[in-house]
């Protein structure tokens, strides 16, 4: 996930597999101000308080395992420590190797879901991701530390902060002796960074399986927050033949597939809709190599972002009107489009989570104003996808990820987060 840009200016950040650049996204109406009221449990709080240096060490722990998305070593020391960890607080493990990839880069790893069994209640998904943007090396350049409030480290926050909550709030329930549900379902993927396709058919399967889905991606620190929704992320890639011919001697014999693409670029601008709606950006352009030759074939890429999935195909329509008469007589213009990851929409039961989670919220004193929608795309739509009610960004308060600053969490927010993930796990399992 990534940026978002609430109503009244707010910022909030939330990580995502959206590689790049931290686009503000939108703003397309005002957020609900539902909240459900919750009772404060003073011993939970303790308990999470005095959980907090623990969930701390967990950090450093899985920071210091390099998970860069295709790092096959990596993930195979993660995926070995987190069945570790789970099998540690009771649960049955089962490994699922990664399939897929994108762009002519593989998937790597295993994908590690781990299955608690309670006395009755609800069966609930709780979901973080093992990879990270950072190559390997990052590790050494910024070492894990604590400075003060924060903790550093290379996807300390996006999403290793989402993988310690989950491990130690599963530890507060454990010691209050909670079975309350009637399976508390874990998944650990290994390839959200790079679009999750070796992992999205789990994850709809489980969400299937599942009453409801926790998504533990990080949240923003000033201030933390939730969102109603997370755009898709697909792409457009238009491919322009045309026909080469000497440039300096008779050009006009050619068709100049670089000015066709030049033209078809300026004839396509206004898809864009501007924040808050679709977005449409060309990206990538290729054309030509050597400079006395009419280029005979161009590319084009565009970076699409919707707000729902029902925008995808009109967008694709119009793309594919525009081509069928390119500018440049003698030249063709195809186009191959890819929805990507799906848009993200809470539907009731979904808000009715996120008004939940901002009752236990308020119960401590803290605030989590809600954002209509982001820019950014999550596992959350994968889930979402299942039909049932998913909530995003139960993990620590960050800043930095998929930048080239430090990436950090706030080391004051762990009691508070562990406290939310475990008061959702328990009211929720047993909602009627
Ligand atoms: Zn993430």
């Amino acid at each position: 996930m990534r940026i978002l840009i609430g109503v009244l200016g707010l910022v909030l950040l939330t990580a995502c597999t959206d590689h790049g650049a931290q686009a503000p996204a939108t703003t397309a109406g005002p957020p609900s101000s539902a909240i459900i009221a919750s009772e404060r449990d003073e011993a939970l709080l303790a308990a999470a308080t005095a959980e907090a240096p623990a969930a701390l060490a967990t950090l450093e722990r899985l920071v210091n395992i390099e998970t860069g998305t295709e790092d096959e070593v990596g993930m195979a020391a993660m995926s070995d420590l987190l069945e570790q960890e789970l099998r540690a607080r009771g649960f049955d493990v089962t490994r699922h190797p990664t399939t897929g990839g994108r762009e002519g880069r593989a998937s790597v790893g295993e994908n590690i879901v781990g299955r608690l069994h309670g006395e009755g209640g609800r069966k609930l998904l709780l979901m973080a991701h093992m990879d990270t943007v950072y190559p390997r090396g990052g590790l050494a350049a910024a070492p894990f530390r604590v400075d003060d409030n924060r903790a550093y480290g290379p996807g300390i926050a996006d999403a290793k902060s989402g993988i310690a909550v989950i491990l130690h709030a599963v530890k507060l329930l454990e010691a209050r002796k909670f079975t309350g549900f009637d399976t508390l379902t874990v998944l650990f993927n290994t390839d959200e960074e790079q679009g999750s396709s070796g992992s999205s058919a789990l994850i709809g399967q489980l969400a299937g399986e599942s009453d409801a889905i926790f998504s533990f991606e990080p949240t923003g620190v000033q201030p933390e927050g939730l969102t109603y929704g997370t755009s898709g992320i697909g792409s457009v890639i238009a491919t322009v033949t045309g026909r080469s011919a000497h440039a300096g001697v008779a050009p006009e014999l050619g068709a100049n597939a670089l000015v066709a693409a030049a033209d078809f670029v300026q004839r396509t601008q206004d898809l864009d809709q501007g924040p808050g709606r679709l977005r449409f950006n060309w990206t990538i352009a290729r054309a030509g190599a050597v400079r006395n030759i009419v280029p005979n074939s161009a590319t084009l890429e565009a970076d699409v972002r919707y707000p729902t999935n029902e925008s995808f195909g009109p967008l694709v329509a119009e793309v594919r009107r525009l081509a069928v008469q390119p500018g440049v007589e003698g030249t063709t213009i195809d186009v191959v489009t890819d929805p990507g990851r799906p848009a993200f929409t809470a539907d009731e039961a979904g808000r009715a989570l996120i008004a939940r989670a901002r009752g236990i919220y308020d119960s401590l004193g803290h605030e989590l104003p809600v954002a209509p929608i982001i820019g950014g795309g999550t596992d959350a739509a994968f889930a979402a996808r299942s039909g049932k009610p998913v909530i995003e960004a139960l993990g620590l308060p960050g800043y930095g990820y998929h930048t080239n600053d430090d990436e950090y969490v706030l080391v004051d927010a762990i009691p508070r987060r562990l406290y939310l993930a475990a008061r959702m796990i328990m009211d929720v399992a047993q909602a009627q």
